[in-house]
């Protein structure tokens, strides 16, 4: 491609709503244009490289077995209805009406879709397992759009949906998708970090996101420095610690009972910390939490028997709303994902007052986790571990509490001797510093971005659409399925994030919009016939490469190769003839081939480091 024939315009500055350098590098570049908010366009060369993307996720996944297809991005609001999501989506979901006053929806995922599709023609266990994807565009009307492509309202992504028809066949279909990931961002030349989504308590790998690390991160990841484990802090697991006193000491065993203390207005931590002269470490907090929806079996807990349990027509009896005490070291907080993944519940809220008070006695600031008869008692394993025999390793001793009466506080309070809990569970939101659970070593936390998602979904969506086949008895059953995505913008813009320096992007070779750019001083005379020379042997050698013919001083040429990222440069110069001077983006030093041989080297090394990052 000639310069002078595609659209070429970068710009010194990018638009101020542009704070992270993929967003101001694909304005400044011109691949992008803005039509409105989170409404992105690629202009020919953007164009390019997003085409790559998607190619690279495209062969991945055929090499892995899985079927392409095409539907519509438009599709009938029954469909939503029919899965129940209707009301759940209608947010983010942005919809119209047809001229005959049908629903209609512009995809911003398409579990829907996919199901009605695979379900028709579907008729026996042979036809099983299946993986289905498109590489398509999605609207979400994100409440804010931000840092250009990586949340944009309009998206191209790669959905996919495996249907199976056993659990070891999702295992199966889910890995074979987690390796076509690992592969594909491997081949952009993307560090990713593939993080733990579940946590112990739900049981297996259910879901797996692939991260890059980002500063303006929407995600926290928690990572082990000595084994592999990596988890998003809103599903991080920890070992549990033993606190320590004020001294930096282990902590004592009461040997003193209860006493009661008086602390009026004494409610937060910090300021018990103040009264009581001891750290957060040595306090118990207490908090009532609403749990919907729980399948636990409150039978036997305090209080169990006073929440009204579901049992005719459910697979699972359960509670549609039940309460909890949750008691957790002073300094440590809820991790609310954690609790409700423990309690088998669909959704935990911190109680009203007045549901606080009932079930416990006192207001939030001073319950306490002695004498509660009214609801069960979860100690999270920073008070206390059960040993499964009805005895507990205690981690807390000689604590505060709260005294289960207003402006009192309970002092003295030993774990086991004057308070057992129902259950213990690991429910603290992890921080840096914590333990992994796997091998103890000391975690860190990054800042990450979000790019690929693998999830299995079990029966969700095949049990409420009604898909069945018939196994090997013909008997009808219900598959099951995996949804797996990449956000193929945010992918871009990802790359960006980690190949650039300050003149510009510097493009990894399987994503650059063209592989080599030819840059003649002066696009005229000897010099013009050596570029075009050359031009011509690269193409011939399949090369994808950009010669800039425009009629620019060196500099502004110069600096645009730099700017837009072409992993090789080779500039013609009327001095330096019958050589040329090939220079890597990625590198420093420039060297000088021959004309003779520029073409047949340039192309060994862009085949060299495709080959590399195929690896
Ligand atoms: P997020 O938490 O970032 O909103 P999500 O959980 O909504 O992501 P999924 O529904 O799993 O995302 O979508 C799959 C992939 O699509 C994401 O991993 C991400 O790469 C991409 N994606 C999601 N929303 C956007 C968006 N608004 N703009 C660009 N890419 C997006
Ligand atoms: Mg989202």
């Amino acid at each position: 491609m000639k310069a002078t024939k595609t659209i070429i315009s970068t710009l010194r500055d990018a638009p101020n709503d542009a704070v992270i350098s993929s967003h101001q590098l694909m304005m400044r570049t011109g691949m992008l244009r803005k039509l409105g908010n989170g409404l992105y366009s690629y202009m020919p060369l953007g164009l390019r490289s997003l085409r790559k993307v998607e190619n690279i996720i495209r062969e991945e996944l055929d090499a892995a077995g899985l079927l392409e297809m095409k539907p519509t991005v438009v599709v009938p609001g029954d469909i939503w209805r029919e899965s129940g999501r209707w009301d759940k989506m209608s947010g983010e979901m942005l919809t119209a009406q047809n001229r005959a006053g049908q629903d209609m929806v512009v995809s911003p995922t398409a579990e829907e879709a996919f199901t009605v599709l695979i379900r028709e023609g579907l008729s026996s266990y042979k036809q099983l397992p299946v993986i289905v994807y498109q590489i398509n565009t999605k609207y979400r009307d994100e409440i804010r759009p931000r840092y250009g492509v990586m949340r944009g309202r309009e998206f191209t992504m790669m959905d996919a949906y495996s249907f199976d028809a056993d659990q070891k066949s999702l295992d199966e279909s889910y890995e074979k998708c987690a390796a076509a990931y690992r592969r594909i961002f491997k081949r952009m030349g993307l560090s990713t970090i593939s993080v733990k989504a579940d946590t112990g308590a739900m049981g297996g790998s259910g879901s797996e996101e692939f991260m890059v690390e980002s500063e303006v991160g929407d995600d926290t990841l928690i990572l082990c420095p000595n084994c592999s484990y990596a988890a998003n802090v809103e599903k991080a697991a920890c070992r549990p610690d033993e606190a320590l006193d004020k001294d930096g000491k282990p902590q004592v065993p009461a040997t003193e009972q209860i006493s009661k203390v008086d602390c009026p207005g004494v409610e937060t931590i910090a300021a018990m910390e103040t009264f009581f002269k001891m750290p957060a470490t040595q306090f118990i907090k207490v908090l009532i939490y609403k749990v919907y929806n729980s399948t636990l079996d409150f039978t036997d807990a305090p209080g169990g028997k006073s929440f009204r349990r579901e049992e005719e027509n459910t697979a699972a009896p359960y509670y549609p709303e039940s309460f909890i005490a949750v008691a957790i070291r002073g300094d440590l907080d809820v991790n609310e994902t954690k609790l409700a993944a423990v309690l088998k519940a669909s959704g935990v809220e911190l109680a009203e007052q007045e549901d606080v008070i009932k079930y416990s006695g006192a207001p939030h600031g001073f319950v306490g986790p002695v004498g509660l008869t009214k609801v069960p008692l979860l100690a999270d394993e920073s008070v206390m571990v059960s040993r499964g025999d009805g005895t507990f390793d205690v981690k807390l001793h000689d604590t505060v509490t709260g005294g289960g009466t207003k402006d009192i506080d309970n002092m003295h309070v030993e774990p086991g001797r004057d308070f057992v809990p129902f259950i213990t569970a690991d429910v603290r939101v992890v921080k840096p510093g914590d333990k992994c659970p796997d091998c103890g070593g000391t975690f860190y936390m990054k800042k990450g971005n979000e790019l690929g998602h693998i999830f299995k979904l079990g029966d969700k969506y095949t049990k409420s659409m009604n898909v069945t086949y018939l196994d090997v008895n013909g008997k009808p059953v219900t598959p099951i399925m995996g949804c797996y995505g990449i956000g193929v913008d945010r992918t871009l813009a990802s790359i960006i994030e980690e190949h650039h320096d300050e003149k510009g992007i510097i493009w990894t070779m399987s994503t650059a919009p063209y592989q080599v750019v030819i840059v003649p001083v002066k696009y005229d005379g000897t010099m013009k016939e050596a570029a075009d020379k050359l031009y011509d042997e690269l193409t011939k050698e399949g090369i994808e490469v950009l010669l800039d013919d425009r009629n620019e001083r060196p500099g502004v040429k110069f600096n645009d190769a730099d700017l837009i990222g072409f992993p090789i440069r080779i500039v013609v110069g009327e001095k330096n003839l019958p050589n040329v001077e090939i220079k890597l983006r990625k590198e420093a030093d420039a060297r000088l081939v021959p004309l003779a041989d520029a073409a047949k080297e340039t192309a060994a090394v862009v085949r060299a480091e495709l080959a590399e990052l195929s690896k």
